[in-house]
C-alpha cells in the first residue's frame, strides 16, 4: 500500500457544489480538527470541553470574532471518518458568500485548503480504500443513471479489489512454487511443476480476459439484452407481455402488425432483463415491415441472449427455418409458443410455453434468472479503461509465462513474467501503482472529495 510522505497537516473544502442551495457543508480533516472546529464554532447552551464524537451541535459559526452564519457542526473522530482521520463537518446556510465566509472561517482556525480528491486520496493514503474503490467515488459522483450508479457502488464495496486481491494471491503463491523448484533443484521434480504452473497460468489469464470481456461489463452497466424473434403471429408480443406481466406490446390477430421494436424491462436476479420484440423476420415487400425485420436481425446480433418464437401448433415455414438457422449463430433458445394448442409434426426441440395459459413461462423465467446469473459471476468485473488495460497485460505476461515455460525456458525466467502479471495487477488497486498514477487518478477529482 502507497504510504510514503504521509501529510498530516489539517485541510478543509466547501463539500457541496457552487452555486445557491439550502445548505452547504464545509469538511475538515486532519489532526487539528477539533480545534479549527473549536475556534471556529461556538456551539449553543454554552457547551464546551471535548466534542463527542459523531453527535451534531447547534450553533453559531466564526471568522475570527465575526459570526458568519448559524448552524450545525459535527466531529468525527478517527478512525471512524471518511478519511479515518479525525473530520469535522460545519452545515451552513447554501449561499455563495456565506459558504466562502464558513470556509475562510475554517481557515482563519488554521486549517489549510485542500487539493483536488484530498479527501479521497487520504482515505486511500490511510489504508481505507484502495485505488480501485478511490476511482469508485468519482464514478459514483458522475454516475447518471441507476445501472452505472449501482456499478460505482458494487465498485465501492470491493467487487474489483476483492477478485484483483484473489488473482494476486494466486500469482505469489505460483511464485513461491518457482522459487521452491528453483531454491531446491534436487529435491523437486521439475516436470510436474513446471506442468502444474503451465495449467495455473492458463487459469489465471483466462480469469483475467473474461473480466475484461467487454459484454459482461455492459450487461452490469445496462442490463442483459434478450431479443424476440420469430415470424409475425407466432405470439412474440404475447410472450413479452406474459414474460413482463403487464399489456407492454400490441397484441393482435393480423401478421406483421409489430412493426416496430416493442421493450420492456424486468429486473431478475439483480440484473436488469431488457426484453425486445422485434417486427417479424419474414420475407416481404412492404417497406415498413422491411425495416423491422432488418432492425430485428441488427438486434439479435447484438443480443446477449436470442429467444426463436415458433408457433408450435403450425408446420415449420421457410421463414422459421430461416430464423432457427439464423438463430443458430447466437446464443439462443428455442421458445415453441402456443403449447396449449395440439403440436404440429416436425417441430425441433425447444421450450414448451403458451403465452395465453402462461404454461412454461416459469421455466422460461427461470432460463433468464440464469442466464442473468452466469453474466454477472465469475471472477472481478472491470469496467474502467485503466484497469482493462492493467488486467490485458497481465493476462499478457501470463501467456508469456506460459509459452517460455513450455519452451522449456529455466523456471527462474518464467518468475520474471509472474511478476510483471503481479505488478501490473498491483496497479489497478494501488498496491504496486506508481505515482505518477495515483496522481492521475486523483487529478479527475473536485474539490472537497
Ligand atoms: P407476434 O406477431 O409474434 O408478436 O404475435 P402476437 O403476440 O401478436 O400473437 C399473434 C396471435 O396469436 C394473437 O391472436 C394471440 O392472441 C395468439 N397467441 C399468442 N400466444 C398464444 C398462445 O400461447 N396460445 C394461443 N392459442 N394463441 C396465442
Amino acid at each position: 500500500m502507497y504510504k510514503e510522505e504521509r501529510t498530516n497537516d489539517t485541510i478543509a473544502a466547501v463539500a457541496t457544489p457552487p452555486g445557491t442551495g439550502g445548505v452547504a457543508i464545509v469538511r475538515v480533516s486532519g489532526p487539528e480538527a477539533e480545534a479549527v472546529l473549536n475556534r471556529s464554532f461556538r456551539r449553543g447552551g454554552g457547551a464546551s470541553g471535548p466534542w463527542e464524537s459523531h453527535r451534531l451541535s447547534f450553533g453559531k459559526i466564526l471568522r475570527g470574532q465575526e459570526i458568519v452564519d448559524e448552524g450545525m457542526a459535527v466531529l468525527m473522530r478517527a478512525p471512524k471518518s471518511y478519511t479515518r482521520e479525525d473530520v469535522a463537518e460545519l452545515y451552513c446556510h447554501g449561499g455563495t458568500a456565506v459558504t466562502r465566509m464558513v470556509l475562510e472561517a475554517v481557515l482563519l482556525a488554521g486549517a489549510r485548503p485542500a487539493a483536488p480528491g484530498e479527501f479521497t486520496r487520504r482515505a486511500f493514503e490511510n489504508g481505507r480504500i484502495d485505488l480501485a474503490q478511490a476511482e469508485a467515488v468519482m464514478r459514483l459522483v458522475g454516475a447518471q443513471g441507476e445501472a452505472q450508479a449501482r456499478a460505482a457502488r458494487r465498485q465501492l464495496e470491493g467487487a474489483v479489489s476483492h477478485g484483483i486481491v484473489e488473482v494476486r494471491q494466486k500469482l505469489t503463491e505460483m511464485l513461491s512454487q518457482i522459487a521452491a523448484c528453483t531454491d531446491f533443484p534436487d529435491e523437486i521434480d521439475e516436470a510436474p511443476a513446471a506442468a502444474n504452473l503451465i495449467a495455473q497460468g492458463r487459469a489465471l489469464c483466462a480469469q483475467l480476459r473474461a473480466a475484461c470481456d467487454p459484454s459482461r461489463a455492459r450487461v452490469l452497466e445496462t442490463g442483459l439484452d434478450v431479443v424476440l424473434v420469430g415470424r409475425p403471429n407466432v405470439g412474440k408480443s404475447s410472450l413479452l407481455n406474459a414474460l413482463l406481466g403487464e399489456e407492454r406490446a400490441i397484441v393482435t390477430a393480423d401478421a406483421g402488425t409489430t412493426r416496430d421494436a416493442v421493450r420492456g424491462t424486468l429486473e431478475i436476479a439483480g440484473v436488469r432483463v431488457n426484453l425486445t420484440d422485434t417486427a417479424g423476420i419474414r420475407q416481404t415487400g412492404s417497406e415498413a415491415e422491411r425495416i423491422g425485420v432488418q432492425r430485428a436481425k441488427e438486434a439479435a446480433e447484438r443480443a446477449d441472449l436470442v429467444l426463436a418464437v415458433l408457433d408450435a401448433s403450425r408446420p415449420l415455414e421457410a421463414d422459421d427455418e430461416e430464423i432457427l438457422r439464423q438463430a443458430r449463430q447466437v446464443r439462443c433458445v428455442v421458445v415453441l409458443n402456443k403449447c396449449d394448442l395440439p403440436r404440429a409434426q416436425g417441430m425441433p426441440q425447444g421450450m414448451a410455453v403458451s403465452a395465453r395459459t402462461g404454461e412454461g413461462t416459469d421455466a422460461l423465467r427461470a432460463l433468464l434468472e440464469e442466464t442473468a446469473r452466469s453474466a454477472q459471476s465469475g471472477s472481478a468485473l472491470l469496467t474502467q479503461a485503466r484497469h482493462i488495460d492493467a488486467a490485458q497485460r497481465a493476462a499478457g505476461a501470463l501467456e508469456e509465462m506460459v509459452a517460455a515455460i513450455e519452451k522449456g525456458v529455466p523456471l527462474d525466467f518464467a518468475a520474471v513474467d509472474a511478476t510483471a502479471a503481479l505488478r501490473a495487477l498491483g496497479e489497478i488497486t494501488g498496491e504496486d501503482a506508481e505515482q505518477s498514477v495515483i496522481d492521475a487518478v486523483f487529478a479527475h477529482f473536485c474539490v472537497g472529495k
